[in-house]
């Protein structure tokens, strides 16, 4: 018997959407940025997906996967918190399976048992740089990017640092969303800029795959997540809940009570900001002016690493 032959029947794939999510639902160790890594896995559009789990949920998520014809090999290694950034992302360094200080390890999933073994070597060798990140589905340039990537310079930082000022981005490299909803289109890494064609192209591929795993509805609410406004304002990233853009006047109009905010740097007065009271702003120039009821409470200038308004729009 050929070991890696698929058997997953063409007719059920639209369930399987659904029991992926509802995985998410029983462990911390499956999030959705993993349940479409499946899809991708199942699609031929990345060979490995490589999860961090503990020894509680392990058997839940390897029995789970290998309902749908996946193998999962254990890292010889187990994993320990190396540093936190300011956006409490936690960053990890290896460390031996009888460590007391960890109980996490990775696990490398793919079609293929020979593949996921292929991930787990590169990865104990730390290989050629981003061969494994190519089994991983991940863009080179990203890969590139999150090199940068350090206790000093978080994700945001070289995200934003990366990014042009422009009046609109497209929403499929928006990560920032995922600091409030946790969701997102494309796998879990950390995409180069807002405009990353590579990342944009998962994204719109997840999209198109939507309806074939069962998972149009969510993936709907996920695309409205990634298209909310971002505004981040002396170190404090705010996520525009209800908003909508007026394309005549170029007034961005949102309500003050519906806004979601993420302390990121946050400045010692940001309390007493202007913008907090606001509830539309206009881009003019390099100028983003702040207006309540139709009066001006005030303007700043745009900066790409701080004191920005990113408006994501379906660019093609
Ligand atoms: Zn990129």
């Amino acid at each position: 018997m050929n070991k890696d032959k698929t058997t997953v029947s063409l007719t059920n794939l639209h369930c399987i959407g659904p029991e992926l999510l509802s995985l998410c639902r029983k462990t911390d160790c499956f999030n959705t940025r993993n349940v479409l890594e499946v899809i991708a896995l199942l699609s031929g559009l990345k060979k490995v997906m490589r999860l961090v789990v503990d020894n509680k949920s392990h058997d839940l998520i390897v029995n789970k996967l290998s309902a749908f014809n996946l193998y999962a090999v254990r890292s010889h290694w187990n994993m320990k918190t190396s540093f936190r950034t300011s956006l409490g992302d936690v960053y990890t360094e290896l460390t031996d399976q009888n460590d007391p200080e960890s109980s996490s390890f990775v696990i490398m999933v793919s079609p293929k048992d020979k593949t996921a073994k292929e991930a787990r070597a590169l990865e104990d060798s730390s290989g050629k740089k981003g061969e494994i990140e190519k089994l991983f589905g991940y863009p080179l340039c990203c890969f590139r990017s999150y090199r940068n990537i350090c206790k000093n310079r978080d994700w945001l930082e070289e995200l934003l640092n990366n990014t042009k000022i422009k009046e609109f981005y497209p929403w499929c490299a928006n990560r920032i969303a995922y600091l409030f909803n946790e969701n997102s289109m494309f796998f879990d890494y950390f995409p180069c800029s807002l405009e990353c064609d590579n990342t944009a192209a998962i994204s719109r591929k997840m999209q198109e795959l939507a309806p074939v795993y069962g998972l149009v509805s969510v993936c709907k609410k996920w695309i409205q997540e990634m298209c909310r406004p971002v505004l981040i304002r002396k170190g404090v990233v705010v996520q525009l809940r209800e908003f909508n853009f007026n394309d005549q006047n170029g007034h961005l109009n949102f309500n003050p009570q519906k806004i979601a905010l993420y302390g990121w740097k946050v400045a010692a007065d940001a309390d007493k900001d202007f913008t907090w009271g606001s509830d539309s702003i206009k881009r003019i120039g390099k100028e983003l002016h702040f207006f309540k009821n139709g009066k001006s409470t005030g303007y700043f200038i745009e900066e790409i690493n701080d004191n920005r308004l990113l408006v994501f729009k379906e660019i093609l």
